[in-house]
C-alpha cells in the first residue's frame, strides 16, 4: 500500500492485468499511450449491448429512452469530473486529435484571418500542432512558437514577445506526453486573456490522471480522450465555454444537428447536438461514463498521489543508471507520470524488444513530438508511463530490464568494435 492507496485491491479490477506475455505476467507501463479498462467498463459495455441497445434522441419506446438517459448521464459525469458549468459543453467526438480539429473547423476558419497569430508550444503532441499548421495554411496567418528550455520546461519569458494583439489562440497542453512536464497553463490562460486571445489545452495527459477544474482554469476549450482514462476508444471529449459553441457554426451536418431543413438552407439544433451530427457512439459514451463513475471512486486526488509517490521512486532508480539520459524535470510535483529516456549505446527499439521479452510494455519513438525529438537532438526516446494499477514491483522490473538492455547491446556494440 502507497499513500492508503489499496493499489492490489485497484489491480483486481483490472482482468488484462492477469494476462501472462512469453510466460510471465504482464507489466504494463504504457498507459500514456492508453490505458487499461476496469471490469466496470467493460460490464457497462456488454450490458447496454446486451440489455438496451437502441438510438439515441429519436425512438418513443422504452430501450430507446433507456440509451438516451444513460448517453446524456454520462454527458453529466464527464460534465462533473472536470467542473464545467454545464453538461451542454460537452460535446462527444471520437478523441483528443477530433476535439482539435473540431475547434480548427468551427472555430478557426471564422475567427482567424490573414496576419492574425496563432501560438503553439514546441512540446506539443502531432495532433495539437498539424490541425494548427494546416489552419495558419489555410487562413494566411501565422504560427508562432513557445520553446522548451533544457530541463523541459516552457520557457515563459518568451510570452511577452510571442503574444501580441493579433494573437487568435493559445493551444498548448496540460501534461507532455514525453517529458511529463505540468505545465502553468492557468497563467497562460491568463495572459492570452489579457491579449483577447482564446485558449485551448490539450489535456489528453492530465484528466485522467489529476483533478482538472476547467472553470479555475478559465481555458476557452478543452480536449481529452475516453481511452486514455480508463474509458474505451473512439470516444473523445470538447468542452467548450457556452457563448462560444453557441457562436461556432457546425463540424459536420448531418442528422441530430439541425432544428430544421429546407431545400436552400437549415437551421442548427442548440449545442451540445449541433456538433454531434448522426448517429454517436453510444455503447463508448456510456462506458466512458463508468470510467467516471470508477475513477471518482479511487478518488482524483489519490490517484495522482499514487501516481507521484511511483513517480519519485523511479526517477530515483533512473537517476542510478549510468548511461541512461532522462528528459523533462527531475521533481515529481511539476510533472506527471511519465519518464522519457535513453541508453548510450542502445536504440529505444532495441530498449522495448528486451523489455519485451520479459513482459514489460513501454513505448519507443517519436511520440508523435517530431519537433521536441529535434529540439533535443534524439530521433527517439523510451517511455514508461504510469497509472493508478502500477507499482513499485513494477518499477523495479522497468530497472532490471534496463539493465538486461545494457548487458545484451553493451556486448553487441564492443563485439562489433
Ligand atoms: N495530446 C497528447 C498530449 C497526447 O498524449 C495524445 C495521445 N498520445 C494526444 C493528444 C492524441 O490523443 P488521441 O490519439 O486519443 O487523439
Amino acid at each position: 500500500m502507497q499513500n492508503g492507496f489499496d493499489v492490489q485491491a485497484v489491480r483486481q479490477d483490472f482482468p488484462i492485468l492477469d494476462v501472462q506475455v512469453h510466460g510471465k505476467p504482464l507489466v504494463y507501463l504504457d498507459s500514456a499511450a492508453t490505458s487499461q479498462k476496469p471490469q466496470a467498463v467493460i460490464d457497462s459495455l456488454v450490458d447496454y449491448y446486451t440489455r438496451y441497445n437502441a438510438n439515441v434522441h429519436r425512438g418513443i419506446y422504452t430501450l430507446s429512452e433507456q440509451a438516451t438517459a444513460a448517453y446524456e448521464d454520462a454527458r453529466a459525469k464527464v460534465a462533473r469530473f472536470i467542473n464545467a458549468p454545464s453538461p451542454e459543453c460537452i460535446i462527444f467526438v471520437r478523441n483528443t486529435t477530433e476535439a482539435i480539429n473540431l475547434v480548427r473547423f468551427a472555430w478557426g476558419f471564422d475567427n482567424v484571418g490573414a496576419n492574425d497569430e496563432i501560438l503553439i508550444s514546441e512540446m506539443e503532441h502531432h495532433s495539437n500542432l498539424v490541425p494548427w499548421q494546416l489552419l495558419a495554411q489555410d487562413r494566411g496567418a501565422e504560427l508562432r512558437y513557445l520553446r522548451v528550455n533544457n530541463e523541459g520546461r516552457l520557457m515563459l519569458d518568451g510570452l511577452d514577445v510571442l503574444i501580441t494583439e493579433r494573437t487568435r489562440l493559445i493551444a498548448v497542453s496540460h501534461v507532455s506526453n514525453v517529458l511529463g512536464t505540468i505545465n502553468p497553463v492557468k497563467g497562460i490562460v491568463k495572459r492570452g486573456h489579457k491579449f483577447g486571445s482564446l485558449v485551448l489545452v490539450d489535456a489528453a495527459q492530465s484528466v485522467p490522471h489529476m483533478p482538472v477544474d476547467v472553470q479555475e482554469m478559465d481555458c476557452d476549450f478543452l480536449a481529452f480522450s475516453g481511452h486514455k482514462m480508463m474509458g474505451p476508444t473512439g470516444v473523445g471529449v470538447l468542452y467548450a465555454k457556452p457563448h462560444l459553441l453557441e457562436a461556432m457554426r457546425p463540424f459536420m451536418g448531418g442528422g441530430s444537428m439541425i432544428r430544421k431543413v429546407m431545400l436552400s438552407e437549415s437551421t442548427w439544433a442548440d449545442a451540445p447536438q449541433k456538433f454531434e451530427a448522426g448517429t454517436p457512439n453510444i455503447a463508448d459514451v456510456i462506458a466512458l461514463g463508468a470510467a467516471v463513475d470508477y475513477l471518482n471512486e479511487l478518488g482524483m486526488d489519490d490517484v495522482r498521489e499514487h501516481e507521484l509517490s511511483l513517480t519519485q521512486y523511479a526517477l530515483d532508480a533512473l537517476r542510478e543508471v549510468t548511461g541512461l539520459r532522462m528528459f523533462g524535470p527531475w521533481e515529481p510535483q511539476t510533472r506527471g507520470g511519465v519518464v522519457s529516456f535513453v541508453l548510450d549505446g542502445v536504440h529505444p527499439h532495441d530498449i522495448a524488444q528486451i523489455l519485451d521479452s520479459e513482459a514489460i510494455a513501454i513505448r519507443a519513438g517519436h511520440h508523435c513530438c517530431q519537433p521536441l525529438m529535434r529540439r533535443y537532438n534524439v530521433a527517439a526516446t523510451a517511455r514508461a508511463s504510469f497509472y493508478a494499477y502500477n507499482t513499485e514491483e513494477e518499477v523495479d522490473a522497468l530497472i532490471d530490464g534496463i539493465h538486461k538492455a545494457q548487458r545484451v547491446f553493451g556486448h553487441a556494440v564492443e563485439r562489433s568494435l
